[in-house]
């Protein structure tokens, strides 16, 4: 059986892309505590993440730093935080988030309402930016 982050991976869900590679998937999150909220997945399908393999779990991290630093050049932001909850979605994942004080990691806040076009613009600038800086 195929989690939705699977199928979100694979293409069968649309997501709103930022990267990928042959091991890893990054994309926004659908509901965001803040502009540019992103989701990295590793391809292989494990529930928790540190349960994954070293190899897998290292290169997501690292794919995770590539995407941090688009984040950063595409979102204004102090910092990009992390976060590991992975009480909704049982396919591993970190949520990096655009921080500028600590209230902006704060995930039981009411999450933002942008429309698909803002959506796609954040993505697209992130995307630019993978791998460039
Ligand atoms: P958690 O498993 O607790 O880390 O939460 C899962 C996260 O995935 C939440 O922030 C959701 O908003 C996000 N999410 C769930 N379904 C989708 C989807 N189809 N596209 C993008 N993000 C999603």
């Amino acid at each position: 059986m195929s989690t939705i982050f699977s199928k979100i991976a694979s293409g069968e869900i649309p997501s709103y892309k930022v990267a990928g590679d042959e091991c890893c998937y990054a994309f926004l999150d659908i509901n965001p505590i803040a502009k540019g909220h992103t989701l990295v997945i590793p391809r292989k399908e494990v529930d928790y993440l540190f349960d994954l393999d070293e190899k897998t779990l290292s290169n997501l991290w690292l794919f995770a730093q590539k995407t941090a630093k688009a984040i950063q050049a595409a979102v204004p932001c102090v910092r990009v935080g992390v976060a590991v909850l992975g009480l909704e979605v049982p396919h591993a994942h970190i949520h990096l988030i655009p921080l500028n004080s600590e209230a902006d990691v704060d995930f039981k806040k009411p999450k933002l309402e942008l429309t698909p076009s803002e959506f796609d613009a954040i993505a697209k600038a992130i995307g630019e930016k993978w791998g460039k800086v």
